[in-house]
């Protein structure tokens, strides 16, 4: 024994060193401190339909969820997923061997990789990347390679020979977001299919992150896993924060070919083992709301896009249009500033207003180093009063 105590070194083990704390939680507690308005953590300030709160209620009180709910989910949400693919996209699952219920993607992520990637394995991502899946990567095991996505007539954009050549003999999987977090960028269908001709080339398993599928203002959504030799590959996963505005409640989804969503589940069941009981009852009925909710949600979303992108360009920010999500990223160049970082936890003093630099979603140092993200999903009347508060900047 070197008798070193425990406190002599870190406590965080070395794989999860570099991530501290998610810059979500960092920025938002600036907001509460500095009593400013929060554009940085996704969240919306509206909670999702009254009678899916409602259906929340009930399954409370009658005591549907109140008990260990089935590991793979209660049957009514599974089979509300698998009728959601089905109708949204013509993608048939079988929802007892084929959809898994989970606690939020969050769960979903952080169980997929843990379960399909042996140490050393190579994983290629968008950069830049959600934060989770650079922690979960790295509990994995594994080894991250980024193929960044650069702006590129007004939208950011994946370059397919980068993808490609990120492609080697140690890649098990290609880990994709469409709509993607943060830059707003919608993959369109010829990029996604240039991604499962690779997938299938190279024999690759994909992972496809789908939490903003209803968030899609310009062009469509377009799942993975419905592209030719996608489906026995492809591990989808969507979740219904987003979709009906009720972050809290972490209910997830993945759907993925049997062995696939077998694999997944093993490593799940000692995560949560379940989690969410009554909610998964509410989420059920969500997914079978009408049309007319899903076209709501995005119209109202829109609207707020253009509402805070006018309020950031007539602030002096270079707007990069979004069509999906609800982020806008934006570049900081024009005020001279080249920290994005320096510039998100000097706003708050500045203009009362609280952001995300992009910076910390990239390898690449230079990257992202002038690019700061803001969420819409708010009140109007808030969106105004962020962008009043901004212009301080335009003068
Ligand atoms: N993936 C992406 C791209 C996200 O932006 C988020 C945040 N909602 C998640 C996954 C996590 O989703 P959930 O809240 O359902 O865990
Ligand atoms: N997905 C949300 C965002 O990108 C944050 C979720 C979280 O705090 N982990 O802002």
């Amino acid at each position: 024994m070197s008798g070193m105590t425990s406190s002599a070194r870190p406590f965080l083990n070395r794989r999860l060193a570099e991530f501290g704390t998610t810059i979500f939680a960092e920025m938002s507690a600036l907001a509460v401190s500095t009593g400013s308005i929060n554009l940085g953590q996704g969240f919306p300030d509206t909670d999702g339909p009254e009678e899916i709160r409602e259906a929340a209620v009930r399954a409370l009180r009658e005591g549907r969820g109140n008990q260990y709910p089935p590991g793979p989910g209660v049957p009514e949400l599974r089979a509300a997923v698998a009728d959601h693919q089905v109708r949204r996209y013509g993608l048939a699952w079988d929802p007892d061997t084929e959809v898994l219920v989970t606690a939020g993607a969050t769960e979903a992520i952080a169980a997929t990789l843990l379960a399909l990637l042996e140490p050393g394995d190579e994983v290629v991502a968008l950069e830049p990347y959600y934060d989770s899946y650079a922690a979960c990567i790295a509990m994995a095991g594994g080894r991250r390679v980024a193929v960044t996505l650069r702006p590129h007539e007004g939208a950011f954009r994946l370059d397919l020979d980068e993808l490609r050549a990120a492609v080697t003999e140690h890649t098990r999987l290609l880990l994709i977001n469409t709509p993607h977090n943060p830059t707003g960028t919608v993959l369109t269908r010829e990029e996604l299919t240039a991604v499962a001709e690779l997938a299938v080339e190279r024999d690759l398993l994909v992972v496809t992150d789908e939490v903003y599928e209803h968030l899609v203002y310009d062009g469509a959504h377009h799942p993975l896993a419905a592209l030719p030799g996608m489906r026995e590959r492809t591990v989808s996963i969507s979740s219904s924060g987003k979709t009906f505005s009720f972050t809290g409640w972490k209910v997830g989804w993945v759907t993925a070919a049997a062995p696939l969503v077998t694999a997944v589940r093993s490593a799940k069941q000692f995560l949560t083992y379940v989690s969410a009981g009554p909610f998964q009852y509410a989420v059920a009925e969500a997914l079978r709301l009408p049309d007319s909710y899903f076209d709501g949600l995005r119209a109202d979303l829109r609207r707020k896009r253009d509402l805070l992108g006018d309020g950031l360009r007539a602030a002096g920010f270079q707007v990069h249009q979004p069509q999906g999500t609800y982020f806008i990223t934006t570049d900081i160049s024009p005020f001279g500033e080249k920290d994005a970082y320096a510039f998100c936890r000097a706003l708050p003093e500045r203009c009362g207003v609280v952001a995300v630099p992009n910076s910390v979603f990239y390898d690449d140092p230079h990257a992202g180093r002038t690019q700061v993200r803001f969420a819409f999903c708010k009140k109007d009347e808030l969106l105004q009063e962020a962008a009043d508060r901004l212009r301080v900047l335009a003068a």
